[in-house]
């Protein structure tokens, strides 16, 4: 019986629920069922890859999008979300949002809530723990810039990698870990059809679930819509989670971050990182590289 009680506290204590303000113009919306504050105090961890969160209820889905924001698509895909009046969580790559500030102010405009994926979408299973550390860190703080605050402590590994080390360090910086229930797979999809038959399938199996998306394809954008119709059909009800209180940035990464800001807001745009799989222990060396040709040694080497 204690244990039952301190389960029920520790979830009471994780998320609480809020029904959202209907400014939705479009009477058949999916739209948004609740909001879902989440405490992120002690790094809570949600996901099939975290056995025992209660996050979700029979057939919520929470909807997420990785690796953005990029020209077109991101747009493409906040439009189809707006045509619903539904909202997301946008897990950014620092590296992108500071290639492309406007679009990360314009997801945040919009309402959804803003998370990490790292500075360049290492994986952090390869890197030793301070420069794990850095890529977490400065793309929080220049992210947190950007946006002029509000940034979620959500954080999402790059590969669903999620070393015990790192998933302690995030506990103690009261940032909550997100990983998947049901993948899209859009990163490999070859039409808008077969991203809207994975994310259907796996939903009628499970029920609920968060959903990865990639808000970096094209094809992506494309099986949006239909697949947010689908939601809607198959009675699905769309989970906005919302941070009790926003993220703390640790003062040693404002310098590097000032630079980062600097330097890109006269920048051309460049590609997104060249791998997005999100296979376990997929080692990405070139994203390893960006960070590098954007900080300097003696920034990421700096201790929080
Ligand atoms: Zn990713």
């Amino acid at each position: 019986m204690r244990l039952l009680l301190a389960i029920a506290l520790s979830l009471a204590a994780t998320a609480t629920w809020a029904e959202p303000q209907n400014s939705c113009s479009n009477a058949d919306a999916l739209g948004v069922s609740r909001i879902a504050e989440i405490d992120t105090t002690g790094g809570p961890r949600f996901g099939e890859q975290y056995p025992g969160d209660h996050l979700l209820q029979a057939g919520e889905v929470v909807l997420t999008f990785d690796d953005g924001p990029f020209p077109n698509d991101t747009k493409a895909i906040l439009d189809a979300l707006a045509a619903q009046c539904t909202k997301a969580t946008f897990f950014n790559v620092g590296s992108m949002a500071a290639a492309y500030p406007d679009l990360a102010k314009e997801v945040a405009n919009q309402g959804h809530t803003i998370g990490s994926h790292t500075w360049s979408h290492a994986n952090l299973a390869w890197l030793p723990q301070g420069r794990a550390i850095a890529q977490i860190e400065t793309a929080f703080t220049v992210e947190q810039r950007l946006l002029g605050g509000g940034v979620a402590p959500f954080f999402r590994f790059p590969y669903l990698s999620g070393p015990k080390h790192l998933v302690t360090y995030l506990g103690t910086r009261n940032i909550a870990v997100f990983s998947v229930d049901v993948e899209s797979m859009d990163y490999r999809a070859r039409s808008p059809n077969a991203i809207v038959r994975r994310v259907m399938g796996e939903l009628a199996k499970r029920g609920k679930g968060i959903i990865l998306f990639h808000d970096i394809h094209a094809v992506t954008a494309k099986a949006l819509p239909t697949v947010l119709s689908e939601l809607k059909a198959k009675g699905f009800k769309v989970v906005h989670l919302v941070p009790k209180t926003t993220l703390t940035t640790l003062p040693a990464y404002d310098r590097p971050a000032g630079h980062v800001v600097a330097a890109n807001s006269s920048a051309e745009p460049h590609d997104p990182p060249p791998v997005h799989k999100h296979a376990l222990g997929h080692k990405s060396q070139t994203a390893d590289e960006l960070v590098h040709a954007s900080l300097s040694q003696a920034d990421l080497t700096v201790s929080p």
